[in-house]
């Protein structure tokens, strides 16, 4: 804990508060027990978690933070991650999680009653259903997804989301600046835009992480997203 609080003093310029460290405490034990029942993730060590789930986590803030966010939608967000451990960073965030594993989302719903979290929604479904629905569609100030898909799927499961000016950040390993380049024409025809991408190092973890922040800058296609599965069987090239 003292070194989640540390590094997030210094990749973020942040103070994590007692009730905000509270909080992560809660979230990580809720975590673990429930693992034991449901698959959830696979980093269960209580450093790891600190730093894979919670900090990692919190850098996407470094992308996000330009766009003065109110409304926020994590697309893929397993047990709850990025988007609800970005909620506790930034408490007046208004969070929508998008989870198409049934159990997971239950899992979310658990920890935000739980933490006793506010304008916290949990979406159970598909993000390529959910982004034709109008009080979803290009309604957020910024979207983001950890580990669900290439980047020219993302950004189908992504832009629909986001309202134009508003920013989309996929959170990438490695391969960030390559999918990046491989996604420019899928951002294109969805209204988006590669904006910059942010490299992050996390202590203690080897490989640079990056953060391919894209903008949206037209309206998406009423096509788009198509019908699920799609995106990820044939992604726009
Ligand atoms: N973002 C979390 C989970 C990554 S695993 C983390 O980084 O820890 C990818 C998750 O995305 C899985 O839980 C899977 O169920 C979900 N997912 C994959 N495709 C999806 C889609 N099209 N719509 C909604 N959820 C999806």
């Amino acid at each position: 804990m003292d070194a989640l609080i540390q590094s997030t003093t210094l990749l973020l310029g942040l103070n994590l508060s007692a009730d905000q460290r509270r909080k992560v405490e809660r979230y990580s034990e809720e975590l673990v027990r429930w693992n034991r029942r449901a698959n959830l993730t696979a980093i269960t060590d209580p450093g790891e978690v600190a730093t894979k789930h919670f900090l990692d986590s919190f850098s996407c803030w470094q992308a996000l933070s330009a766009a003065s966010p109110r409304r926020v939608i994590d697309i893929g967000t397993g047990a709850g991650f990025p988007g609800l451990a970005l909620k506790i960073l930034i408490p007046a965030l208004e969070i929508t999680l998008v989870e198409a594993t049934g159990k997971k989302a239950e899992f979310c719903r658990h920890v935000v009653q739980t933490l006793d979290m506010r304008q916290v929604q949990v979406v159970h479904g598909r993000a390529e259903d959910v982004a034709h629905q109008p009080e979803h569609r290009e309604q957020y100030d910024g979207s983001l997804a950890r580990a669900v898909a290439e980047l020219p799927t993302l950004a189908e499961y992504l832009l629909p989301f986001t309202r134009i000016g508003g920013l989309a950040v996929a959170q990438k390993g490695e391969s960030g600046p390559s999918e990046a380049h491989a996604a420019s024409e899928a951002m294109r025809l969805l209204g988006g835009t590669l904006r910059k991408m942010i490299p992050v190092e996390l202590p203690g973890v080897a490989e640079t992480r990056y953060l391919v922040v894209m903008e949206k800058v037209a309206s998406t296609p009423e096509r788009y997203p198509r019908r699920a599965g799609i995106p990820a069987r044939r992604p726009l090239l």
